[in-house]
């Protein structure tokens, strides 16, 4: 059978269950082949009913002994009793809202039966609407599918048995000697396992082989990318130290940690080799003034600069910062965004190519103009989570071979990180600035609005600041009206004494970067606002953050927001309001108020939304993992990694005959994700 297939050409399928199919990401009899079950139900272990575990789902072979008998219940319910015996023991079984029940059910017969025993209040054993089969068509582990309303799981796994009935052997696109090396099973095998797994460990080897290959296929995949900049040699060797000129004109002193962080920059950028840094620290620990200290140091060194930001509000800050740090030293600075008119781009790009700008700060628009430089020697991306890897790789190839820095608040576990980077070198902030109290962080519900307004305003009046985050919307929702109306309820009402501001996405840059200012300069007292605060944004004399609807938001995005009060040295307090009383959102406020370590943070979030939202191409721009678990399939990524690494040294480009078919897999679970 041919994998390329359209589903709806699959016997039984037809175009209404084809529909179905690719609401599903099922497109085609191979993409079936690859949706692989959720979980399965064991059926090769029988119990009898004495020994089956109470409370465990399980599978019973027993013999029924009455036909179930329907009553109808008060509100309308129909409800079938019967129960079963296998001779030693015996179990009442339960039916709701089944009709066919009686004509199912055969007194005298023997079936399997599917479920969750428990004892009821009696002290007999009993299952709830347990799942049946007749004993000879019982055998084996069962796939259980994601399902849709539309197609079940059965349905599903009849057409998989279909299409591998029908399949002669998968060819495998692994070498022998990878599948020798690391013990692993045909790819023939594996697909057939793990739908249709004979035993545990039968499943167990269907489940290794693929963990493997999608592992495999994303670090080969990585590597690849990579190579543009492997063991590249770079012509911008800094060889002199302004470290401490640049810390005189700093109104602080810098940390131990931050003095470190740029001595292990400025040793990298020695190096005939690029650096490949990434800068690790917790909000609020003062990774700008790292930035701005290795950037004058290449400036001085006489290299260009590029400091990138993933959104305008930062870049805008990032601009405003760094002409008050660099004020008289000689180096000058340049705003590149999104919105940025032709006009002045065109004198930006001739000012950025004759080298008469220094510093280009700017969005991802710096990578996606042709923007050139004459002698760029540092790349460095802020809030480095919230870019994709391929706009990573594409800043490594201009120029010649800058070095790069990047810098993120979202500690990344081990495993992933290894991923990610591969080779990377890691510095770590793990000191805050001196005199930094923990945020006092506290959950309510709405009917504290009138108390919290009240003390805002105490805070306000001693002329401190505050923002109030409202709810978020639907992703491509306009976030104005919530945020307008609320913004306007609160200047003409509780406020209406106090300068208020108001700021969102779908402002215009100019008119954005007007309220941040005087936001900044204390002219806005209380700043009204949706996510686009988010990241990065600094206004140390905030001391106040009030989230509304807070359960709408992750728990690292609520650290993240969080993060923008307690930058300076006066108390500051967090109010996360919110009536939803569900335990994963509970929990998440719990977390919050308990600490304010943004590690303890990032660990809590991967263990309650998994490494797969984490890992999900939303944020990375990766492929997903459908089998593998990065956090805890870590035997299987160092497997996979030496064995990419060895593919990657004897043939640099995917490019050799013999590694065609590597190259294929590649391409399609990277292209699936980069959207081209
Ligand atoms: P983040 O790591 O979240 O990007 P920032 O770089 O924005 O943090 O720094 C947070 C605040 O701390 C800023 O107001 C900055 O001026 C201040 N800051 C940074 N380093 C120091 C220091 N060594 N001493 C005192 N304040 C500092
Ligand atoms: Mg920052």
């Amino acid at each position: 059978m041919n994998f390329s297939t359209d589903i709806k050409f699959l016997k039984g399928v037809g175009s209404v269950r084809a529909e179905a199919f690719y609401r599903l990401g099922v497109d085609t009899v191979g993409a079936l082949l690859r949706y692989y079950p959720r979980t399965y139900e064991d059926w090769s272990k029988v119990y009898g009913i004495r020994e089956a575990p109470v409370g465990e789902t399980c599978c019973i072979r027993a013999t029924v002994c009455n036909t179930p008998s329907k009553i109808r219940i008060p509100g309308g319910k129909l409800i079938a009793k019967s129960s079963i015996t296998d001779g030693l023991g015996l179990m009442n079984l339960t039916f709701f809202n089944n009709k066919y029940i009686s004509n199912m059910l055969k007194e005298g017969e023997e079936y399997y039966f599917f479920g969750k025993p428990f004892v009821n209040r009696y002290g007999a054993k009993e299952m709830t609407s347990p799942i049946f089969q007749k004993s000879a068509e019982a055998a084996g582990i069962k796939p259980v599918y994601p399902q849709s309303a539309d197609l079940n799981s059965k349905f599903i796994s009849k057409c998989v048995k279909n299409v591998l009935d029908e399949t002669d052997e998968i060819s495998d696109f692994l070498p022998e000697e990878i599948i020798g090396e690391n013990s692993l099973c045909s790819l023939d095998f594996a697909i057939r396992n793990i739908h249709f797994p004979k035993s545990c460990s039968d499943l167990e080897k269907a489940r290794n082989r693929l963990i493997f290959d999608e592992l495999f296929i994303l670090q080969l995949g990585l590597l690849s990318i990579k190579n543009i900049n492997k063991k590249a040699v770079t012509e911008c060797v800094m060889e002199k130290n302004y470290t401490d000129e640049f810390i005189s004109r700093l109104p602080f002193e810098l940390t131990g940690a931050q003095k470190k962080a740029v001595a292990e920059a400025l040793a990298d950028m020695k190096k005939s080799e690029p650096m490949n840094r990434l800068l690790q620290g917790d909000v609020g620990s003062g990774k700008t003034a790292v930035a701005a200290a290795i950037m004058y140091n290449a400036v001085k060194n006489g290299f260009q600069c590029a400091l990138m930001s993933p959104t305008e509000v930062l870049a805008q800050q990032h601009e405003r910062t760094f002409n008050r740090l660099f004020e008289k030293s000689g180096i000058k600075i340049c705003l590149i965004t999104g919105s940025t008119s032709a006009a002045q781009k065109k004198k930006i790009k001739q000012e950025l190519k004759d080298g008469s700008v220094d510093l280009a700060i700017g969005t991802h628009a710096l990578i996606q103009e042709d923007v050139e430089f004459k002698k760029l020697g540092l790349v460095i991306t802020d809030e480095q989570h919230r870019f994709g890897v391929n706009q990573r790789a594409s800043f490594a190839v201009k120029g010649n071979n800058p070095h790069i820095y990047v810098m993120s608040a979202t500690p990344i576990p081990r495993t992933l990180a290894m991923i990610m980077y591969g080779d990377l070198s890691v510095s770590i902030l793990d000191e805050l600035p001196p005199g930094r109290q923990k945020i006092e962080t506290y959950s309510v519900t709405s009917d504290y609005h009138e108390r919290i307004y009240g003390y805002i305003k105490k805070h306000l009046d001693r002329g401190l600041q505050g923002y109030i985050v409202c709810p978020l919307v639907e992703e491509g929702e306009n976030d104005l009206i919530p945020a307008q109306e609320y913004y306007e309820k609160l200047s003409n009402g509780v406020f209406k004494d106090y300068r208020l501001g108001l700021l969102h996405g779908r402002m215009k840059p100019s008119e954005k970067e007007e309220i941040m200012r005087r936001f900044a300069s204390g002219d806005i007292q209380l700043l009204v606002s949706t996510v686009v605060i988010e990241v990065g944004v600094d206004v140390p004399n905030a001391v106040i953050m009030v989230i509304e609807n807070a359960e709408r938001f992750g728990l690292s995005q609520l650290h993240q927001l969080r993060g923008r009060i307690g930058r300076g040295s006066e108390k500051s307090s967090c109010i996360l309001v919110s009536d939803a009383r569900n335990d994963e959102a509970v929990s998440r406020f719990r977390i919050l108020c308990e600490t304010n370590d943004g590690f303890k943070i990032a660990n809590a979030d991967l263990e309650m939304r998994g490494p797969g939202d984490f890992f999900g191409t939303r944020q990375h721009g990766l492929p997903s993992l459908r089998v593998a678990d990065i956090l805890t399939d870590t035997e299987m990524l160092m497997r996979s990694q030496n064995a990419a690494a060895k593919v990657i040294e004897g043939d640099k480009t995917l490019s050799k005959p013999e590694n065609r078919r590597l190259r294929k897999q590649v391409d399609s679970a990277f292209r699936k994700n980069y959207g081209t």
